[in-house]
C-alpha cells in the first residue's frame, strides 16, 4: 500500500521541526546504551487497516527496553487471567520512577507491571519449564506483535547483565517479601534479555497498533492476544505507562503509552492506530524528550485524546470507478484524523488506475463535520492531484471546506460527476476541439 501523502507529510513536517530540539540526556547506566546517536529520530504510525507511515530513522535498530513491559504483561494476562496476575502485580500508578523500590505493605506486591519491579515479577510469571523456554516464549510473543521475527541485541543484553545491580536488588527485595518466587538471577536474566530485544520504530508502531486494534496485528491479521487482554493492557498503560509523569501525560496527551530508556516511545489510539517514536535523549523522568513532544503535538492537533468527544456516528468511506476515467470517493459522518486517513487511502487507491487526464469526485455531502486539521490534509491531497493534471470536483458543504476552487464544488453527486466527465472528455479530445477552460458553467449547490 503506497503511503498517503498528507499523513506522511504531517509526520515529516513534525519530524523536521522536532529534530532540532535539544535537551535531555542519553541513558548511560547501561553502558552500551550510551553509544546511541542522540540525533537519531524516527516516527512511525500504523493504522487499523495496516497502512504504514514513517519519517526519519524509523528503520534504525534499537532495543525495546521498557516498551516490552505492556506486551509481556499482555502475555501474562492471556496465559493466566487477570485475577492470577493481579494477585502478584498491582495496577496502581506508583507516582515514582521506573526503577523505584515498590513493595505493597503486607504482600510485597509491586505497584504495577510498567515499572521495573512489577515487570520482573510479570516476566517470572510466564509459564515455562526453564528460563530459556520462558525467554523463547516472550520473544515469540513480541515477534507476533511486531509481525516479524525479532532477535536479541547481545551487546546490550551483556551490558545490562553486567551492570544491572539495581534491578537485582529490587528482585532480591521482592523475593525477601515473598512477591517474587524462584531463582532471582534467572528471573532477572530473562527480564534483561526481554529488554534487549531489537526492534525499530516501524516495528513498535505495528506492536502499538496491535494493542490499539483489540489484539489483532493489522499487518499480519493474527489475533496475538484476546481483545479483552488488549483492552486491559491499554488501561494499565494509560494510568502507569509514563511512570511518575503518567497523570500529566493522561491530561495533556490522553493516549495509553509506554516509554523506555533506549529512547523508544509507543502510544495507542484505540481502534484507530499505533504510533512509535525513537529518539534517545530522555527527560528527567526517563521518557524520550522528542517523542513526548511529538505525541503531545499530534494529540492536540488531531484531537486524539481518548476522552475526546467522538462526534456522531462513525464515518464510512467508499469508492468506486465511474466509467473508465472518473473515480468517485464517498465519505459519511464526522471527518477527523482516522476517518480522514481512511478517506485519503481510498482516494489514493481510487485515482491509481485513472488515466493521467482522469477525474475524481469526492462526495462529502453526508459528512457531518470536519475539523480544521483534517480539512487541511484533504485540501493538500486534492491540490496535489490537480497538479498532476486530474480534474477534481467535490460535493456538499464539507466539499467546499476541502476544495479551494468554489467552481468545482457541487450540490449533488450527479452534477459533479457530469461536470467531471465533461472535463475529462474535453481533455481527451484532440486539441483543436478543446473548449475554453470551463468553470463558469459549474452549477453551485
Ligand atoms: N532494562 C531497563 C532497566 O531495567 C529498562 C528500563 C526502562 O526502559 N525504563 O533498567
Amino acid at each position: 500500500m503506497a503511503a498517503v501523502g498528507a499523513v506522511s507529510r504531517a509526520l515529516a513536517e513534525l519530524h523536521a521541526r522536532l529534530a532540532v530540539v535539544d535537551g535531555g540526556a542519553v541513558a548511560d547506566y547501561i553502558p552500551q546504551l550510551a553509544l546511541a546517536d542522540p540525533a537519531a529520530f524516527g516516527l512511525a504510525l500504523v493504522s487499523m487497516d495496516g497502512h504504514r507511515y514513517s519519517a526519519g530513522d524509523a528503520l534504525a535498530p534499537l532495543t525495546i527496553q521498557s516498551v516490552s513491559k505492556p506486551f509481556v504483561y499482555a502475555l501474562a494476562l492471556a496465559e493466566l487471567g487477570l485475577d492470577a496476575v493481579t494477585a502478584r502485580v498491582g495496577a496502581e500508578p506508583s507516582g515514582e520512577g521506573f526503577n523505584a523500590i515498590s513493595l505493597e505493605p503486607g504482600t510485597g506486591r509491586p505497584a504495577n507491571p510498567m515499572i521495573n519491579a512489577g515487570a520482573i515479577v510479570t516476566t517470572s510469571l510466564i509459564p515455562a519449564d526453564s528460563p530459556s523456554e520462558r525467554f523463547a516464549r516472550i520473544l515469540a510473543c513480541l515477534s507476533a506483535f511486531a509481525g516479524r521475527p525479532l532477535d536479541l541485541d547481545e551487546a546490550v543484553y551483556a551490558s545490562e547483565s553486567r551492570t544491572g545491580d539495581r534491578n537485582r536488588a529490587l528482585a532480591y527485595l521482592m523475593r525477601g517479601a515473598g512477591s517474587l518466587t524462584g531463582d532471582v538471577e534467572q528471573a532477572v536474566d530473562v527480564y534483561f534479555r526481554q529488554c534487549a530485544v531489537r526492534v525499530t520504530a516501524a516495528d513498535l508502531a505495528v506492536m502499538a497498533a496491535t494493542l490499539a486494534g483489540g489484539g489483532v496485528n493489522p499487518v499480519t491479521g493474527e489475533q496475538v492476544v484476546p481483545e479483552l487482554t488488549a483492552e486491559r493492557v491499554l488501561a494499565v498503560m494509560a494510568t502507569c505507562g509514563m511512570y511518575d509523569a503518567a497523570g500529566d501525560w493522561l491530561l495533556r496527551v490522553g493516549l495509553p503509552a509506554k516509554g523506555g530508556v533506549s529512547g523508544a516511545l509507543i502510544a495507542c489510539s484505540p481502534a484507530r492506530f499505533g504510533i512509535a517514536a525513537y529518539s534517545p535523549p530522555l527527560d528527567p523522568v526517563g521518557n524520550p524528550v522528542r517523542g513526548v513532544l511529538a505525541l503531545r503535538e499530534l494529540s492536540e492537533r488531531y484531537a486524539l485524546h481518548v476522552m475526546h468527544h467522538p462526534g456522531a456516528a462513525p464515518a464510512t468511506v467508499a469508492r468506486d470507478l465511474h466509467g473508465e476515467s472518473v473515480a468517485l470517493v464517498t465519505a459519511r459522518g464526522p471527518l477527523e484524523f482516522t476517518t480522514t486517513e481512511r478517506l485519503l487511502s481510498a482516494l489514493a487507491d481510487a485515482v491509481a488506475p485513472l488515466p493521467s487526464a482522469g477525474g475524481v469526485v469526492l462526495d462529502l455531502d453526508r459528512v457531518t463535520r470536519v475539523d480544521g486539521a483534517s480539512a487541511a490534509m484533504v485540501r493538500e491531497e486534492l491540490t496535489a492531484l490537480r497538479r498532476r493534471g486530474l480534474t477534481v470536483a467535490a460535493v456538499g458543504e464539507a466539499g467546499a471546506a476541502v476544495l479551494d476552487d468554489p467552481d468545482h464544488v457541487f450540490g449533488t453527486r450527479e452534477r459533479a460527476l457530469a461536470w467531471c466527465e465533461q472535463q475529462v472528455a474535453a481533455a481527451e479530445a484532440p486539441a483543436e476541439l478543446h473548449r475554453p477552460p470551463p468553470g463558469g458553467d459549474a452549477q453551485h449547490w
